[in-house]
């Protein structure tokens, strides 16, 4: 059977290989395993491994995980869906909030980050097929949600996210990863914070490397099946 540490190196070298082919050699993507649904111990072998950055969906189950890691440095992403009632916890535990697609879970997490702590990291997750029941904001809300979260204190403005529609066609998965990369270009040029665009999963991080990510977010390809 093969270890993470296997499926790492698999990922890695796809990375690399997705890197070359879109000439762009030298740059780096961050890998952010998701995490949800596996076991400390599984994340234990990540860490061991060479990951550091993890994203966790639910505010229990993270919380957990991060107190029975304390001893381990990891940087943590919240990448689930934010009920509005768990905003504070979320503000004191995580480095980084990828899926704020309103302004006023943006408001409430400018207010409850600790001010002793630095600005939190946030991406505006981006509903990029307009599909119906999906979470992250509109196309066309992106410049005012930008402009809010710019101008917080406690917040820091890094990027945007998107979870397309799921297809393994790669020029439909392209077309996708395309639109959210132009909406990053031109709201880069307004908040010089802007460096990240974290789109890309098991399926089609390929193609996601092609179109432009930065950061790529992994989970059943590095740690199989959710329990
Ligand atoms: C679960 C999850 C992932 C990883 O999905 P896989 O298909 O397991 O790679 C990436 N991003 C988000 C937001 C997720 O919830």
């Amino acid at each position: 059977m093969p270890t993470i540490k296997d499926h790492l190196i698999n990922i890695r070298a796809s990375v690399d290989a997705a890197l070359a082919k879109a000439e762009r050699n030298n740059e780096n993507i961050t890998l952010l395993l998701a995490s949800k649904g596996q076991s400390v111990e599984k994340i234990e072998a990540a860490i061991k491994a060479g990951v550091d950055t993890f994203g966790e969906n639910y505010l229990q189950e993270a919380l957990k995980k991060m107190q029975a890691l304390s001893d381990k440095k990891i940087i943590w992403h919240f990448i689930g869906t934010i009920q509005r009632n768990k905003t504070r916890k979320i503000a004191e535990h995580f480095d980084w909030v990828q899926t704020v697609s309103d302004v006023l879970i943006a408001e409430r997490l400018d207010q409850q980050r600790p001010r002793d702590m630095p600005p939190l990291n946030i991406c505006i997750e981006v509903n990029v097929n307009q599909e119906k029941s999906k979470s992250g904001c509109r196309i066309e809300e992106v410049p005012a949600l930008a402009r809010e979260i710019s101008i917080r204190p406690f917040l820091k403005l890094r990027g945007l996210m998107c979870i397309p529609e799921m297809t393994e066609n790669f020029t439909l998965q392209c077309q996708s990863f395309k639109t959210l990369r132009k909406i990053f270009e031109s709201q880069k040029k307004l908040y010089p914070s802007m460096d990240t665009l974290s789109m890309g999963m098991s399926h089609d991080f390929e193609a996601a490397i092609l179109e432009g990510a930065t950061m790529i977010r992994i989970g059943r390809a590095v740690f199989g099946d959710r329990n």
